[in-house]
């Protein structure tokens, strides 16, 4: 309960300025001598002489991560047996289990240079990001132990029975515990399944969940590809799946899972977050300095891998050149490269798959003459994933196409009285997740807030981010059949992309 009160706290960070602090990281990101492993963590189950594969650093492609074992059909058969009988977790008071769930947000705090030096190198995060994304990791964890540890939800709640919980590359521990720490916290078992490109973390965060006192059949880790997903997501043991990645691959899994029912009698439970077209408006009140540093942050930070992130900003013609102008000068001082570099600005994408549909995209925009900035001079020269951050200018929303999960943000010039019809066609798109406004004028505000159909509307600011505790993250409609999430995580079936 305290996290509501105004005793509510999230978790602290790391000093980032602090030199003895960097080099404690820098130490931690150098000892590539040790090698991560993340296999099957299944009760009764060693899965230790299967198979392995390497899992390679995106900023860096001759550095070879650590190891991942994928699950087997046996590893699939046996996680889901010992599910299925899992009877001590789900037994205990939510109390209890709050109880564990805080300390293994504790023990996660702990471990936080450890788990930032496997951001970096596993996921290609900055700093900054994989500082904010260990404190988004422990903020869900108590936040999920004390929203069930309420007075009126211990009479309440009722576990499901088994959760699948399906997440992405792009917020490989926080999205990944968020969905285990809802979950436990409600008393069901769990089966993750991590995304096949970050399988490494998610055995680290797991080995902490494990130590903190959740029973091994109630958290057993799987990982693997789409097929170990798709295996799943068809068992009919599974009584819920928790899945954020593409809008293709989510709807691939409301369809298995349609009409079928959990042990509790009631059909399957699917929550999905997926894919974003998000948008900003800026109109000729806002204020040019702060609208460009919120430009920049929404659409390029974490390398615009996120569904949150700004891909269409919504420019009024009276502002648009010196808002442009501005925008390309502090581009020109952003710097794109090694994301364990404290200077960089921009990490790497994924993977050269990602790498390469990106600058499909961006090459198929330019052919149109519609690249309007990229830097000047061209890219980092390491071997990795990296794609330059672009501008392109567009003169409708619809010729952007499906979303772009990469650094590249599209401009529309608008005219006063296109105001209203330049938010119809962002919601035209079908996608509804988030959607800035900076402006000045209140009735602005109102108007585009009230007509725009995205869940999170953020004004004056940017428009990633959202807080544990205060501002409740999920996005509203269904995109059009074709539409899908860009570099999405191959997380369930295939193929996705
Ligand atoms: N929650 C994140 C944010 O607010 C985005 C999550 C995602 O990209 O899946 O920026």
């Amino acid at each position: 309960e305290k996290i509501f009160g105004p005793s509510r706290r999230n978790s602290q960070g790391l000093d980032l300025t602090d030199e003895c602090m960097l080099e404690t990281l820098d130490k931690s990101l150098r000892e590539t001598d040790h090698t991560y492993i993340s296999r099957p963590l299944i009760a009764h189950y060693d899965a230790s002489g299967d198979a392995t594969r390497p899992v390679i650093n995106p900023a860096d492609h001759r550095d070879i991560v650590g190891q991942v074992t994928y699950a087997s059909d046996a590893a699939i058969e046996k996680a889901l047996g010992n599910a299925d009988q899992e009877a001590t977790w789900s037994k205990m008071t939510p109390a209890a289990r709050r109880d564990i769930l805080d300390k293994c947000a504790d023990a996660l705090e702990a471990h936080m240079i450890e788990l930032i030096a496997l951001l970096v190198r596993e996921a290609g995060k900055t700093y900054a990001n994989a500082v904010g994304e260990v404190r988004e990791a422990v903020d869900f964890l108590r936040y999920y132990g004390a929203q069930v540890a309420t007075k009126d939800s211990e009479a309440t709640i009722t576990p499901l029975g088994i959760i699948l919980c399906i997440s992405p590359w792009n917020f490989p521990l926080a999205i990944f515990t968020g969905q285990i720490a809802a979950s436990l916290a409600a008393g069901n078992a769990v089966i993750a399944k991590p995304a096949e490109e970050t399988p490494l973390i998610a055995a680290m965060a797991v080995r902490l969940f494990h130590e903190s006192g959740v029973p091994l059949p109630a958290l057993q880790l799987l990982p693997g590809d789409g097929d170990v997903g798709a295996a799943l997501v068809a068992d009919k043991r599974i009584d819920g799946v928790m899945f954020t990645g593409s809008t293709k691959v989510g709807k691939l899994i409301s369809g298995v899972l349609l009409g079928r029912r959990g042990r509790t009698g009631q059909p399957v439970s699917f929550i999905a977050e997926t894919g974003g077209q998000n948008a900003m408006l800026v109109d000729s009140s806002s204020l040019p300095e702060q609208a460009v540093t919120d430009i920049i942050a929404s659409a390029f930070d974490s390398a615009g891998q996120r569904c949150s992130a700004l891909r269409v900003l919504l420019v009024q013609d009276d502002c648009a050149e010196h808002v442009i102008d501005m925008l390309k000068g502090a581009l020109d001082e952003i710097s794109v490269g090694d994301p364990s570099q404290l200077s960089t600005d921009i990490g790497p994408v994924i993977s050269e798959e990602a790498k390469s549909r990106i600058e499909d995209h961006i090459a198929a925009m330019r052919d149109a003459g519609r690249v309007i900035w990229q830097p000047k001079n061209g890219l980092v020269q390491q071997a990795g994933w990296f794609v330059p951050p672009t501008i392109i200018e567009v003169g409708r929303v619809a010729d952007i196409g499906q979303e772009v999960f990469g650094p590249v943000l599209h401009v529309r010039r608008f005219e006063r009285q296109e105001l209203s019809s330049v938010i119809d066609a962002v919601n035209a798109t079908g996608y509804a997740l988030t959607f800035g406004i900076q402006s000045r004028v209140k009735s602005t505000i109102q108007h585009a807030t009230s007509r725009s159909h995205a869940g999170n509307i953020y004004v004056n600011r940017n428009i990633i981010g959202a807080t544990v505790g205060s501002q409740p993250f999920g996005g509203r409609a269904f995109p059009a059949r074709g539409r899908r999430r860009g570099a999405a995580p191959r997380a369930t079936a295939r193929p996705v992309r």
